[in-house]
């Protein structure tokens, strides 16, 4: 396999073309946003992070019957995935209360819900994700009934998955979003990353933050809770 072009560059990864149509390469980069960009800054060691864990743990999450579009770690920073169309939607699963759903209903953080909840956001950098419903996706035509089905599925099973995973290295995960795509015979897949980036963790013991919140809110030790992360992830 050969990498070609750069097609893309996000906030976090770059995505290369490749001479196999059905694969790209994601290059995953330093750079962290949050609050939409509006706050930009740098995690050192953060991208070989970030790919080494999201590989570690869809590696799991198949062994577990989720589909994912993981195929090859090349480098400490580069994935080969299957190529996906993106289901514009961030699905986040939530088993504790905090961020974005203790300001918006008034909560403090750190409520253990009875059932994990689900809610989606438009991924639309220009409108800052907001926060739709299922018909509100199907309406747009971001996916159909059968697909949303479908994510809902396998989104609550990358919870079960995940809890139990994290439980036993004494981590809480409070929240975490995904993205799924669909591979070119339509096939629905996880897909983007799971990372310190993208879920809250908190040590069960301590309640430390081990994510991202450390860099939204300037609490310091950013690199420190990644690393931690990665050593108790990978072993
Ligand atoms: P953003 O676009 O939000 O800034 P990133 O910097 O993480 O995010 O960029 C990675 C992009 O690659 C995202 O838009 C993500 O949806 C997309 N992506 C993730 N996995 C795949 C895949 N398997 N095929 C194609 N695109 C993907
Ligand atoms: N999240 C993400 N990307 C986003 C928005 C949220 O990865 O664009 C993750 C975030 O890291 C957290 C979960 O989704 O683990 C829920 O985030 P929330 O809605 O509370 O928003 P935030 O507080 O991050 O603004």
């Amino acid at each position: 396999m050969t990498v070609l072009e750069q097609i893309y560059e996000g906030k976090a990864k770059k995505v290369f073309k490749t001479d196999d149509p059905e694969l790209v390469l994601v290059s995953y980069k330093d750079d962290a946003t949050a609050f939409n960009g509006l706050k930009k800054g740098q995690i050192l060691g953060k991208g070989a992070i970030n790919n080494r864990v999201t590989n570690y743990l869809m590696q799991v999450l198949e062994k577990e019957g989720v589909p994912t579009h993981f195929v090859e770690e090349i480098n400490d920073r580069e994935t080969v995935v299957k190529k996906v169309s993106i289901v514009p939607l961030e699905v986040i699963i939530r088993n504790i209360s905090a961020g974005s759903f203790s300001k918006r209903c008034g909560v403090e953080e750190g409520i253990v819900f009875d059932e994990p909840t689900i809610e989606f956001s438009y991924k639309n950098d220009d409108l800052g994700d907001p926060l739709i419903n299922a018909y509100h996706a199907v309406a747009l035509k971001l996916a159909t009934w059968d697909e949303i089905e479908t994510i809902k599925k396998l989104a609550f099973r990358v919870n079960d998955v995940l809890k139990a995973f994290f439980k036993a290295v004494n981590v809480d995960l409070v929240d975490f979003k995904l993205e799924f795509g669909k591979t070119a015979d339509g096939t629905i897949v996880l897909a983007d990353e799971i990372s310190p980036d993208t879920c809250r963790f908190w040590d069960s013991t301590t309640h430390e933050k081990l994510d991202k919140d450390r860099f939204r809110r300037d609490l310091g030790g950013v690199e420190d809770a990644y690393a931690e992360m990665m050593r108790r992830i990978l072993g």
